[in-house]
């Protein structure tokens, strides 16, 4: 499943490729792709003659902005999009062709059948579903630690379904939270009124520099990415814990544990992110003292 750092390299991928260019023609074989209108053949007619202006993201949907119409396209399991000249034989399970007056052809394939496109007039989409209920960007300035606190402080859920749940930050899933709760040392099921200001600043940073690496990531490996087949995607990051259970933890040493939490496998260094009970923040300048050092001591090994 892309996460926000992968649909952020599609779209800036699909900005250089499609941006300016009119759409002649466009054929769906798949209908229920289509989410919006509810007939596609509307879909197919409403297109014609629009060009591509520039390619957005909003989380994990892309948003393909066209000079009065705007089109929002989400991934999910297996969706991806090609540049190919009209000629070039059709893959199996391409679902949607966006055909363009100059003779290239945008290609949606999508194995499992899973993603969903929605049309709207510009500005539409943002005020009905799916991306009404979106939460805050992580990469955006309104993202701070204070923001995040106040979003999540006072419920008493465990830390990995709250970062999974797209209406309170949205981009991140399963691989990011994971890989963002290790940056930060904390354990995933944490409940979030147990965070102390300084775990927060520690998240919020981590989410960020996780957000951020990846994307840099994917950015520089954009171009030798798209020679292939003119295809673009899913690419694998260089991860700290998720899918490497078993492997040492490249902070302290110690196993990466894979185990399961809110019915999504979940990897993490249990010496590095220990499991504390829920306490009310009351006092205790040496309890906290106690908690920064052992941390300290044990990120130092
Ligand atoms: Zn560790």
């Amino acid at each position: 499943m892309p996460e926000l750092p992968e649909v952020e390299t599609v779209r800036r991928t699909l900005n250089t490729l499609v941006a300016g260019r009119t759409i002649a023609r466009v054929q769906v074989t798949l209908p229920r792709i289509i989410q919006r209108p509810d007939d596609s053949r509307h879909f197919e007619a409403m297109l014609v003659g629009h060009t591509i202006e520039r390619v957005e993201r909003r989380g994990k949907f892309l948003r393909i902005l066209l000079d009065g119409l705007t089109l929002v396209s989400h991934l999910r399991m297996e969706g991806r999009y090609g540049v190919y000249e009209a000629g070039e034989a059709v893959e199996p399970h391409t679902h949607v062709v966006f055909a363009f007056t100059d003779g290239t052809e945008l290609r949606y394939k999508d194995v499992r059948q899973f993603g969903t496109m929605h049309l709207f007039l510009p500005g539409e989409e943002l005020t009905a579903p799916p991306l009404n209920k979106l939460g805050i960007e992580p990469l955006s300035e309104a993202f701070t630690a204070e923001a995040l606190r106040a979003l999540l402080g006072r419920r008493s859920s465990r830390l990995k379904p709250l970062l999974l749940n797209q209406a309170y930050v949205t981009g991140l899933g399963n691989i990011y939270v994971d890989e963002a709760l290790f940056l930060a040392g904390l354990h995933p099921e944490r409940t979030a009124d147990s965070l102390r200001k300084a775990e927060w600043e520690r998240l919020h940073e981590a989410i960020v520099a996780t957000l951020a690496r990846a994307v840099e990531a994917g950015g520089s490996s954009i171009k030798s990415y798209v020679n292939g087949q003119g295809e673009m995607g899913m690419f694998q990051h260089s991860l700290a814990v998720y899918g490497r259970q078993q492997q040492a933890c490249p902070s302290c040493g110690e196993s990466i544990v894979k185990t399961v939490v809110v019915g999504r496998g979940t990897h993490l260094c249990l010496r590095c992110q220990p499991l504390k009970r829920s306490r009310k923040p009351s006092r205790t300048a040496s309890a906290g003292g106690r908690r920064s050092a052992k941390k300290t001591g044990s990120a130092g090994e």
